[in-house]
């Protein structure tokens, strides 16, 4: 293997899951080996042969059908969704279910114009009698690495396009939410069999395992590489990828900064930071990581933040009551528990939270807001991912500025305040999304690009901007004179004179200069002519 992505797996192997709310064994099930993957990306290879024979108004016909489904089995798959993932059920329905139903929408309706051929203007007078297009094809099998943080809609989304442009999938979901992915497989294999699109095999294969079985999708024969997860592993994925040039998009962790400027609307940025730091019990890429605030509203927004805070319910998702649910393992815990520890030895202060819950279940941490932090602690430079917030004040808006791009990350950030002085800030912060007056929503307009700078990743997904890097443009050029010979073929003898007019002809300044030259090329004709 040349990655050095080593397969720790045996053939036959199982994993199994777990709900994060109560430990309960939810299903186990096989983990692909090397066989199985070559095999699923074979079957996606034939199944591109015919999906991309089908007409790109049935592609998009399918899209449509596959949102009505979506939406028809909504409560069926947020059920799913938060057994695995532990997330309030109304978080699934919206952020999982209703955002894969709007990208299956989008991509329904704004592909044809991305799929759509341009004609390519031929400027020098020796070009003119061609005529030259764009075309653009799909790259062939896409294959998918998801996480396990939106098991829906991050899959969802990827999967839509490629399939509206042409291509086919392999998608290897979390091992800690299969059962979504394989539930997504089902709503398009039934919106497939809707549309009379019957052939086998199917676009879209799905194949489940731990890291190995995402690291031998990586070595096979796949065209691109969707890749979502931490950065420590997409750094491993895009070294795998870079061995043999295959393409890569990687959205990757986010340590997404908020920023509180004194003009802003104090009720509505404390909900929003409450909210933004504590969805999905923090485990969102584009979540609030750090707060900036600025010191004349500080002491009152820590206040009112922490009141919010004492009113979040905490519990397990399927609790319709539940703000707030468990994290999704004892890992992320640790990760979260040792960043908050460390905070507040290095003199932070817990203004609430900042411990387990665990009456409630092992995974379950309360939520946390702590102050006096800097940026010598992990709390403020490394991914969180837990229900945490730390809020530190700031003076002028470019202390704010500067302190949220002193990060190796770049993935979304937000700024509060009059619009006449938020945008100039929102213009200046080193991130591949930022949000005047709101946060987060970015991910769900189906027709926005997502992805980060930095170390928050390569390339976009979603929108139109996704959608193309789905396709591969083809140039094609048609010589409208087949019976002419080129002006600047063989043999060169005596040419270079009349050539060098040529180019005076096109290039000179003056318009007398440039009809000198162009008698100057008369020869050059003549002699083609014979
Ligand atoms: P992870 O990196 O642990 O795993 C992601 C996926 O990669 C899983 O399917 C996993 O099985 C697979 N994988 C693990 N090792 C692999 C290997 N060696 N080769 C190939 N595949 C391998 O991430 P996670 O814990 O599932 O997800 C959380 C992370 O994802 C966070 O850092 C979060 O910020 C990030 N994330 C980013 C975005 C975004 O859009 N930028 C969205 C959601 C989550």
């Amino acid at each position: 293997m040349s990655s050095g992505i080593h397969l720790i797996f045996k053939a036959g192997e199982r994993f199994t899951t777990t709900n994060p709310a109560n430990g309960q064994r939810l299903a186990d099930y096989a983990i692909a080996d090397a066989t199985e993957v070559n095999a699923a990306i074979a079957r996606a290879r034939q199944a591109q042969q015919w999906w991309s024979q089908v007409p790109l108004i049935r592609r998009a016909a399918l899209l449509r059908r596959v949102a009505r489904l979506l939406n028809e089995s909504k409560q069926a798959l947020a059920t799913v969704i938060t057994g695995e993932s532990g997330k309030p059920m109304l978080e699934a329905l919206l952020n999982d279910v209703l955002v894969s139903a709007d990208a299956a929408l989008f991509c329904a309706t704004d592909a044809a114009s991305v799929m759509r051929s341009e004609d390519v203007p031929h400027h020098n007078i020796a070009l003119r009698l061609k005529r030259g297009r764009i075309e653009w094809e799909p790259l062939g099998v896409i294959g998918i690495i998801a996480p396990w943080n939106y098991p829906l809609s991050i899959p969802a989304a990827d999967t839509f396009a490629a399939l509206v442009t042409g291509n086919s999938v392999v998608l290897k979901p979390s091992e800690l939410t299969p059962q979504t992915a394989l539930a997504l497989e089902q709503v398009i294999n039934h919106a497939l069999d809707e549309e009379g699109l019957t052939t086998l095999p199917r676009p879209v294969q799905v194949i489940l395992g731990l890291g190995p079985t995402g690291g031998q999708l990586v070595e096979g024969e796949i065209d691109k590489l969707i890749f979502t997860g931490s950065v420590s592993t997409g750094r491993r994925v895009a070294m795998a990828a870079a061995e043999r040039l295959l393409p890569v998009t990687l959205e990757l962790g986010g340590k997404d900064a908020m920023i509180v400027l004194d003009d802003a609307d104090l009720d509505v940025a404390t909900s929003a930071a409450v909210w933004g730091s504590m969805l999905n019990a923090g485990q969102t890429c584009v979540s609030v990581e750090r707060c900036y605030v600025q010191r004349k509203i500080y002491s009152k927004f820590i206040s009112q933040c922490v009141q919010k805070i004492q009113a979040l319910k905490v519990g397990p998702g399927a609790d319709q009551q539940t703000d707030v649910g468990p994290l999704i393992t004892q890992r992320q815990l640790h990760i979260v528990e040792q960043q908050v520890d460390e905070a507040r030895a290095l003199g932070a202060i817990v203004q609430i939270g900042g411990h387990r819950l665990p009456e409630l279940g092992e995974n379950f941490y309360a939520p946390t807001l702590v102050t006096d932090v800097d940026h010598t602690m992990s709390l403020m430079c490394e991914e969180t991912f837990g229900p945490v917030l730390p809020v530190t004040p700031f003076d002028a808006d470019e202390d704010a500025i500067r302190m949220a791009n002193d990060s190796d990350f770049g993935l979304a950030s937000s700024v509060w305040g009059s619009t006449r002085r938020a945008e100039p800030i929102a213009r200046q912060l080193q991130a591949g999304t930022v949000l005047v007056n709101d946060l987060i929503s970015g991910f769900a307009v189906a027709a926005a690009p997502h992805g980060g700078v930095k170390h928050s990743g390569l390339g976009r997904t979603h929108g139109r901007l996704g959608l193309r890097e789905l396709v591969r443009p083809r140039y094609v050029d048609v010589d409208l004179m087949p019976s002419m010979k080129k002006l600047w073929w063989y043999p060169y003898a005596q040419n270079f004179q009349p050539m060098a007019a040529f180019v005076d002809m096109l290039h000179q300044p003056g318009l007398l200069a440039r009809l000198r030259a162009s008698l100057k090329t008369i020869p050059l004709l003549l002699r083609r002519r014979r």
